[in-house]
């Protein structure tokens, strides 16, 4: 629960960031964090069209280095894109010159990543505030400051915990079924980690499925 639904008391450490959307909605929030890598994306944007979901992608910067064609996917797919740093770094571990000149570098390559790809989809994008997420949901209250005045900051009401090995994939699916609720911003990874345990293909599909039955509709942020 502590991790899956966070508590109001770690809610206020970042109380400029959002955590859920207006709970006056049925509507949820998907997004998807660490790619974009040519192992999952793909299969992530095949579900979500399948199903007609748009979501947020939090990109590593240097996967978009890597991965320009995946990317480009992504954004012609019509989803919005999050930074997620440039190198996933954890902020408790960096001093926040570090930290800062990573999210600035993701920042950069992101906007010239997408300045390669239709004009009008880089005005969409443009028009939107920069969303950015903090890997491993760490910022220290230095970087804290600095990038709620910068960005719009999203960490999450419920995360998946797809990532993790310690759970099975109908345990991830269980935590969507259990915690989704109006307005959650729901975090799934398009990870290897995610992957190779078997856990998004199990609870992506199935996991979109039971919130349209429940009369959830999507939102994007
Ligand atoms: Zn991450």
């Amino acid at each position: 629960m502590f991790i899956e639904q966070p508590p109001e008391f770690v809610r206020k450490l970042y109380p400029r960031a959002l955590w859920r959307m207006t709970p006056a909605e049925k509507k949820v929030y998907l997004t998807f964090d660490d790619g974009p890598i040519p192992e999952v994306t793909p299969w992530v944007l095949q579900q979500l069209d399948h199903y007609g979901v748009k979501a947020t992608f939090f990109m590593v910067g240097d996967n978009i280095r890597k991965y320009p064609d995946v990317f480009r996917q992504v954004l012609e797919s019509g989803h919005r894109i999050g930074n997620h740093t440039f190198h996933h770094l954890r902020g408790f571990e960096h001093a926040s010159n570090r930290y800062l000149d990573d999210v600035s570098k993701a920042q950069d390559f992101i906007m010239e990543a997408c300045s390669d790809v239709a004009n009008d989809l880089l005005i969409d994008q443009a028009l939107y505030p920069i969303l950015f997420r903090p890997p491993h949901g760490h910022m220290t209250w230095g970087q804290y400051m600095v990038l709620r005045k910068k960005c719009q900051i999203v960490m999450w009401d419920l995360v998946t915990r797809d990532y993790s090995k310690k759970m099975r994939p109908p345990q991830v699916l269980a935590n969507v079924m259990r915690y989704a609720r109006n307005g959650s911003i729901i975090t799934f990874h398009d990870s290897l980690k995610s992957w190779n345990n078997g856990n998004l293909q199990y609870a992506l599909p199935r996991g979109i499925e039971f919130l349209l039955e429940e009369g959830y509709g999507f939102g994007l942020l």
